[in-house]
């Protein structure tokens, strides 16, 4: 993010010389502004928040709002701008994307209040709120289909064997979701992929470091004070967030975890001003629970938005058939961390496989689901007193959901994580939600202040006040009445503005008889307009502090009402929270029914194999891109199972054309792998899978100028992170890996690849590829097989089948495509004439005698071309090979390097 860092706002000192008097106004807010110098202020007067100083220079440019000025300052301008209130979220909103943090500053008090102190005094002020990337609790603020994640990082200092240790906690502050996660420092970026934070806090000493300061660069990290992350007092805070005496009953944490945890719970108290969201107790995910799928895989596979940014075309948007928001958000969740436990997935599918199986039950769990509004959102900003009636509602209508849906559900005979659900939709006393339902009105406003909220009859002395202050309204129409008769002036009328109050008026020309005698005696002249006369009385200023008072009353009992309501609310957050979830999870279980359904989706095995068989398998996002233009999709086959059960999986070598498929091909079975895993069907017609615990995809080349790296550059990090760190376990996905340079280079590193992949990682792989000569592996390497996808040559021109059948292409077939892409014919008919000379010269090439002559991988090699082995070196090689230095002592390596240099030293 590109955060430009808020400015230090110390006004300017004053010059020699000058007013050194400050307003009792700018001390107050240099005083506040002092305090949070690394947000921008923003300072209520009124109706508005105003900004000083270099933080009005910062909005004002940020907002294209205009930049004025307000008074001196030590005798120089003082650059100001304003938001109106009522438009504040929006330019919140704009100036959070922008990276900056904004501290809301109110009036404390009413203006009334101050000036009963003394003429002088003024309001009192203070900041409630921090408002930062990672702490929003607005609709307005936040997407509703998304988590918004605080993450904090804590580093444990590296250990013997020199690897440091990392714990993340992390919360949505909007959901009150807190958990915590331990990893390693290359697992550190995926799991940072996953959870894609709002914001990260680190201590200062962790910003700085080496070790993960490139990663933090490109993140909207916050660094902070190593209080936050002290683990001495970490237990204490954490414990005293939740008012418990230990935090024992979270389970053993580590030391580690716990500062991390703590450090969430102490920014989100600093940032809330001592306010303190219902956050659930901190749970921790077990290291290996879910399937680790880095960043740039991620971003190949398109699970969440598609390489250009949007979510159009990704997984989520093919398979996103929730109906709520606090659904939609889980499926997210979920399809960002799939599981790698076969129990726990097939408890997940179960559920999906109920709902799946019974159309009408789908049909009614989705219709309650549809009614439920996002209860956990609402309840988050009831608990931090930011709440309005609709937010009330919200809980109303998603207890009235969750009771429904629980009766619905009690119907059928409940898997596992459908009574779990029961349970947790049971909780909540149905007493709340019918008091809801008889204290709230049919229309509500957005903000408790603008009142009429609560439903007549539901208090009788709100029902009496309201009454008073409507027979007032009555009271003043009689008495306009009443004034028009005895002045004679029919157009009399009674108004009322917020200048003036309630007023008689009349039309000039009758003016100056009101203000003679005898009327003079009862109208008192209070401003003469070009057109009209307007005038009080006694009786009007009487009658209108009863309204004044009536409706003040009036709106206090409903704020009373409020009050009471929603401390019923929030004595039952949790029950209420647990409710919330438990509609997600079957919004999510439901949602994937109908998927399952409506595309032909089947119940994948997971097991604790290492096998890997689909059958039929079809891209879910491709699939339906075609199937909505009319476009049937080929189903393919792939089996990466071992030949053996002992054995590793297999390697899938795939070659064929351009456009023939084979990308498609490629992510079709690492998404099955990816659905499968979360706990969703599969499209397929069946699909056996032993759980893979790391996905590995890269795909195409990608430019990444931003960072300053060169394609090429970019497809080797990525390789060599696959080539490190794949298991037997892993599932990995190589597309066209090599293209990137020039042939005889690309080749070989494609080459070397798939030889470390086979004999090393030993994982289950697809490697799609244009070099035809790699096909002449699956002689030498027993687990290698190869696959190609079929097309038919028809007159010279090429049909796609996009059917994937076992052996090798024999052509690349690109002059073809490169004619149906238009090409012109003159182009193509030389481009034929040179492929015929290339591929002469190609058959005598020394790439072909590679799979004979080159010794497989880690075993000593010669290049073919390479001058007779020199004895010397064969020795020292072998000298070499003998060494394990793990277990030698310094002495005995000094010794081993003597022994080398005499080795080396060329015999007479
Ligand atoms: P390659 O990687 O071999 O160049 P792609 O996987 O990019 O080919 O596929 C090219 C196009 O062919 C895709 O955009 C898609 O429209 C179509 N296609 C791929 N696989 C299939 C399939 N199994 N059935 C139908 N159309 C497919
Ligand atoms: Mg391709």
């Amino acid at each position: 993010m590109d955060a430009t860092p808020s400015p230090a706002v110390t006004p300017p000192p004053a010059a020699a010389g000058e007013d050194h008097r400050v307003t009792p106004l700018m001390e107050q807010y240099i005083e506040i502004k002092a305090a949070n110098p690394d947000c921008l202020l923003f300072y209520r007067m009124g109706d508005f928040y105003e900004l000083f100083f270099g933080d009005a220079e910062v909005a004002s440019r940020a907002l294209g709002i205009v930049l004025t000025k307000r008074g001196k300052h030590r005798g120089q301008d003082i650059p100001m701008c304003g938001v109106p209130i009522e438009r504040a979220d929006e330019y919140l909103h704009r100036l959070i994307a922008l990276g900056h943090r904004v501290a809301v500053c109110e009036q404390l008090e009413d203006p009334a209040e101050a000036r009963k102190r003394g003429g002088k005094s003024i309001v009192r002020r203070d900041v409630v709120r921090l408002v930062t990337p990672g702490t929003l609790t607005e609709d307005s603020l936040l997407d509703a289909r998304r988590n918004n994640y605080l993450v904090a990082i804590a580093r444990a200092k590296p250990s013997a064997d020199g690897e440091s240790r990392y714990a993340l906690a992390f919360l949505d502050i909007s959901t009150g979701e807190f958990r915590l996660a331990e990893c390693d420092r290359t697992g550190l970026p995926a799991e940072l992929a996953r959870l894609e934070p709002g914001e990260i806090i680190v201590s200062d000493a962790l910003y700085g470091d080496g070790e993960v300061a490139p990663l933090l660069r490109r993140l909207p990290v916050t660094p902070l004070g190593r209080d936050v992350f002290d683990g001495a007092t970490a237990e204490r805070r954490l414990a005293a967030y939740f008012a418990v005496a230990t935090t024992d009953a979270f389970g053993t944490l580590s030391r580690l975890e716990l500062t991390a945890a703590a450090a969430c719970v102490t920014y989100v108290e600093r940032t809330q001003i001592g306010k303190r969201p219902p956050l659930s107790p901190p749970t921790r995910e077990a290291a290996g629970t879910t399937l680790a799928i880095d960043a740039a895989t991620r971003a190949n596979l398109e699970l969440m938005r598609t390489q250009s940014g949007e979510r159009r075309g990704s997984l989520v948007a093919a398979i996103d058939r929730t109906v709520t928001v606090a659904g939609a958000r889980l499926l997210s969740q979920r399809l960002a961390a799939p599981l790698t436990d076969p129990e726990t997935i097939a408890r997940r599918l179960d559920a999906v496989a109920l709902i799946a199986g019974d159309a009408l039950l789908r049909a009614d769990v989705r219709e309650r689901l549809a009614a439920a509004p996002d209860l956990a959102r609402a309840l988050a900003r009831l608990v931090l007193g930011r709440g309005g009636p609709r937010d009330l509602a919200a809980i109303r209508d998603g207890l009235e959901a969750a009771a429904g849906l629980q009766a619905r559900l009690a119907e059928v005979p409940a898997t596992a994580e459908v009574s779990e659900a029961m349970a947790a939709l049971a909780c909540p006393d149905p007493a709340i939600a019918a008091e809801l339902a008889t204290a709230l009105a049919d229309e509500l406003p957005l903000l408790k202040r603008d009142g009429g909220f609560v439903r007549p009859g539901y208090d009788a002395t709100l029902d009496e006040t309201r009454a008073l202050r409507d027979e007032s309204r009555r009271v003043v129409a009689a008495l306009q009445a009443r004034y028009a008769d005895d002045t004679q002036v029919k157009s009399l009328k009674i108004r009322h503005n917020n200048v003036l109050g309630y007023f008689v008026e009349v039309t000039a020309q009758h003016g100056e008889r009101l203000m003679a005698p005898p009327l003079n005696a009862t109208f008192i002249h209070r401003q003469t307009l070009a057109g009209q006369v307007r005038f009080t009385s006694t009786e009007l200023g009487a009658l209108e502090a009863k309204i004044a008072s009536a409706a003040d009353r009036a709106l206090g009992l409903e704020l009373e009402i409020f009050e009471r309501l929603a401390a019923r609310v929030v004595a039952a957050t949790d029950d209420i929270k647990a409710a919330a979830q438990a509609l997600a999870a079957m919004d999510v279980a439901a949602g994937l029914a109908t998927l399952a359904v409506e595309r032909s989706y089947v119940r994948p095995e997971v097991d604790a194999s290492r096998d890997f068989v689909i059958t039929g398998g079809r891209h879910p996002v491709v699939e339906q891109a075609l199937v909505d233009d009319g476009a049937p999709f080929v189903a393919n086959d792939c089996d990466l199972s071992p030949p053996r059960a002992d054995a590793a999986g297999r390697i899938s070598l795939i070659t064929g054309p351009n456009m023939a498929g084979k990308s498609t091909y490629l992510r079709q079975n690492a998404l099955i792998a990816v659905l499968a895993q979360m706990g969703s069907f599969v499209p397929a017609k069946t699909a056996r899978i032993g759980v893979v615990d790391r996905l590995f995809s890269r795909v195409g080349a990608a430019d990444d100028l931003a960072r300053g790296r060169s394609t090429f550059m970019v497809e080797m990090v990525e390789t060599a992170a696959i080539l490190n760190q794949a298991t037997a376990r892993s599932l990995v996905i190589l597309d066209e890996i090599g293209r990137g340079t020039a042939t005889f280079d690309g080749l070989s590193i494609a080459w070397a690849t798939i030889e470390h992949l086979h004999e090393q990682n030993r994982c289950r792989a697809l490697f799609a590829t244009h070099f035809h000569d790699l096909t002449a592996l699956a002689a030498k390497l027993p687990r290698l097989f190869n696959a190609t996808v079929r097309v038919k040559e028809w007159h010279d021109d090429v049909v796609f089948l996009h059917e994937v059948v076992p052996g090798a292409a024999d052509r690349s077939y690109g002059i073809q495509v490169a004619k149906l892409a238009g090409l012109p014919a003159k182009v193509i008919e030389r481009a034929r004439l040179v492929l015929a000379e290339l591929e002469a010269e190609d058959r005598k090439s020394p790439a072909r005698r590679l799979v004979d002559d080159l010794p497989l991988f880690s075993a000593a090699r010669a290049a073919p071309a390479s001058p007779p082995p020199d004895p010397a070196a064969e020795a020292v090689m072998k000298a070499l090979a003998a060494l394990s230095p793990d277990e030698m002592s310094p002495r005995q390596a000094m010794d081993a390097l003597y022994a080398l240099k005499l080795l080396a030293k060329p015999q007479n």
